[in-house]
């Protein structure tokens, strides 16, 4: 792993100045302008109605469209849908898809590598979050080989080749033609235009970063990447960012029915509309196994930490037993299932029971994580000196 400073990159790369004046200006006019625009004039309601409407619209754009569909493939969309997503993912101007796509492939594939992550958080809470986009670093340097799947899809490459003009009519031409609709184009411009952006923005660049940094980690440590309920509240469910790193392929990100994800919610009622098919799911045996993977690798780091305690060994080694036991079954269940498929020999109640053990695995390894679970905590009420 390398740190901070370690990295080959130049210390200053040169500035890139669109860059660096939009999202100064816009920011600027967001804390400025804004509140004195709101105290002086004041607001409407149907200016804020549109500020939330449009932002909406944006930010699902970006983690249904730019993120779930075409980065990850975690679905198929109607081209009614993708037209949409790519509109208002100019709107909220985090450059074109392609761009945006491939980068974001390469931050999975090299994630926290300083030299190849685009937007590294071993570089900083500053550089992930923002700072990538302000200079050319060599690491952010775009490069489409990872993205010829999207080169051949037409509406990707119409909005990445008509970017400008279509951005500028998405964020201007849109809030100009309902700020003349109700009478007051500066109010409109300043809250859907503006305010609009710049919300949109940091609650993207947060995922870069402060998912990162804060929050917890149940299913790998093997990244950065944390799982943080209330950034996914403000990010349309994109704070599970330890499980999406682990499951890229799934088109959840929170995958209790209790976690917010609004995203998957959307992408699960546009499978109904039949706008949306093949949404992908990670098996749950395979999520079991990680987060269990994870509690023992805790629970043996604890153990080491201690003063050997044999009694908790020997439980632990037992549940560790288990534990590969239950893998093993299931990986011969799945075994047996792809070559009966392959063969197409799988009766129907041979399928049935199949599946009704891997249910019965599943609830298994349930059962473990909670026995760990509370193994941990008598572990910690224990005093220091027992055995
Ligand atoms: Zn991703
Ligand atoms: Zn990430």
């Amino acid at each position: 792993m390398k740190s901070v400073n370690e990295t080959r990159e130049p210390a200053t790369a040169p500035r890139i100045w669109v860059t660096t004046v939009l999202f100064a200006s816009t920011a600027l006019a967001a804390v400025t302008l804004v509140p004195l625009y709101g105290v002086l004039v004041g607001f409407h309601w149907y200016q804020w109605l549109a500020f939330a409407v449009i932002g909406a619209l944006c930010g699902f754009s970006i983690t249904a469209g730019y993120h779930r569909l075409w980065s990850h493939r975690t679905y198929e969309a109607h081209w009614s849908l993708r037209l949409l997503f790519a509109l208002f993912g100019a709107a909220a101007l985090q450059n074109s898809i392609l761009v945006w796509c491939s980068g974001h492939r390469r931050h999975h594939r090299h994630v926290d590598d300083n030299d190849q992550d685009p937007y590294s958080a071993r570089r900083g809470f500053w550089f992930s979050h923002i700072g990538w986009m302000l200079r050319d670093y060599p690491s952010g340097r775009e490069d489409f080989s990872n993205a010829r799947d999207l080169q051949r899809d037409r509406i990707v490459m119409w909005q990445h080749n008509h970017y400008v003009p279509i951005t500028l009519a998405m964020n201007l031409g849109l809030p100009l033609l309902l700020g003349l609709l109700t009478g007051d184009v500066i109010g409109m411009l300043l809250l859907a235009g503006v305010l609009r952006i710049v919300v949109n923005h940091h609650t993207t660049f947060f995922i870069n970063s402060l998912a990162h940094i804060w929050g917890r980690r149940p299913y790998t440590d093997e990244n950065t990447a944390r799982d943080n309920d209330l950034l996914a509240f403000f990010t349309f469910g994109e704070g599970y960012h330890n499980y999406h790193h682990i499951f890229q392929t799934d088109y959840r990100n929170g995958i209790r029915w209790y976690q917010w994800d609004p995203t998957k919610w959307l992408i699960r009622t546009a499978s109904w509309l039949g706008l949306a098919r093949n949404l992908k799911t990670v098996p749950t045996m395979r999520i079991q196994r990680a987060m269990l993977t994870m509690q023992f690798k805790r629970a043996e780091q604890k153990l080491q930490e201690s003063n050997h305690r044999e009694s908790w060994r020997e439980l632990l080694e037992k549940e560790a037993q288990d534990f590969s036991a239950a893998l093993n079954e299931w990986k011969e269940l799945q075994s047996r299932r792809y070559e009966n498929a392959r063969e197409r020999l799988l009766a129907k109640w041979e399928s049935a029971a199949i599946r009704t053990r891997v249910k019965e695995l599943e609830y298994s390894l349930k059962m473990q994580r909670k026995r760990l679970q509370i193994m941990m905590e008598q572990f910690h009420l224990c005093p220091a000196t027992a055995t």
